[in-house]
């Protein structure tokens, strides 16, 4: 077995671990209050399901080198499915075009068992739990922060684009890269539809619990490798409804972002 195939399959174990245990956290009271009352209450049109009513974990490959990141479940939507981005308006936008680049093995998701196959892309969100109005609190996304920082860090023998959905994804996510051994430029780059910045790795760490040695450190695969940081607009009702947001305009990103990760498409 050579060197990167260990690592796949130590990326394989190590998600699907953090997956476990991300399902499991109750960390955020009114969270954990809001997504089972949601998943008791149902909506009418949804009342035969049975509401995952948990945290969502992140969707797709260990060994992704795409990485899009969100904001929250959805109530309905992946509150509802157990899968990010799916069973909602937002999600039909996002997995749509994800398709029509050649990143998804479907156009549709809308169950976690619909058969959707993401090719060399995990979609992920900073906070896991279905918030009111979808606001998390700044206290409950930095007490979520950990499980991102967790999941970057073992993706990161492999990964080497990121897409960030709005600009709460945006401010969420960049202390998380830091945290999990990206170099990110001071002042703070600012959030935009079309933003571009490249993050260096901190060189020989693992992030700052690496260097402190509480964290786990990464093989030496693609250890140089810096990591492309795109912005976009937040595929909601509101951007995409409004034409903020169009279905061209998210393929563009998602087309330089996968080649900036060197997908095949
Ligand atoms: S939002 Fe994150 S930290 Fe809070 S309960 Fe959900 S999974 Fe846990």
């Amino acid at each position: 077995m050579d060197a990167a195939h260990r690592s796949g399959l130590a990326g394989l174990a190590g998600l699907a671990g953090l997956d476990r245990r991300v399902v499991g956290c109750r960390a955020c009271p009114r969270l954990v209050a809001w997504r089972e009352e949601v998943a008791v209450a149902k909506r009418a049109a949804f009342s035969d399901w049975t509401y995952w009513g948990r945290p969502v974990p992140g969707f797709g490959p260990p060994d992704a080198r795409l990485l899009i990141v969100g904001l929250a479940p959805a109530a309905h939507g992946g509150n509802r499915t157990g899968r990010m981005f799916t069973g909602d308006r937002s999600g039909d936008v996002l997995y749509r075009a994800l398709y029509e680049v050649g990143l998804a093995s479907q156009p549709t998701s809308v169950s976690a068992d619909d058969g959707l196959r993401l090719y060399g892309v995990r979609v992920t969100a900073p906070v896991h739990c279905a918030p009111p109005a979808n606001r998390p609190t700044p206290e409950e996304r930095d007490t979520c922060r950990p499980w991102l920082v967790q999941e970057l860090r073992l993706l990161r023998p492999t990964l080497r684009a990121v897409v960030v959905l709005g600009a709460f994804g945006w401010q969420a996510a960049l202390p998380a890269f830091a945290e999990a051994g990206w170099s990110v430029p001071r002042p703070r780059p600012a959030f935009g539809h079309g933003a571009r910045v490249t993050l260096a790795r901190l060189e020989g760490e693992g992030g700052r619990e690496g260097r402190e040695g509480r964290g786990p450190r990464e093989g030496r695969e693609g250890h140089e490798s810096p990591l492309e940081l795109f912005g976009c607009f937040h595929v909601s009702q509101r951007n995409t409804f409004t034409g903020r947001l169009t279905p061209e305009m998210l393929r563009d990103v998602l087309r330089t972002a996968a080649d900036a990760a060197g997908l095949p498409r």
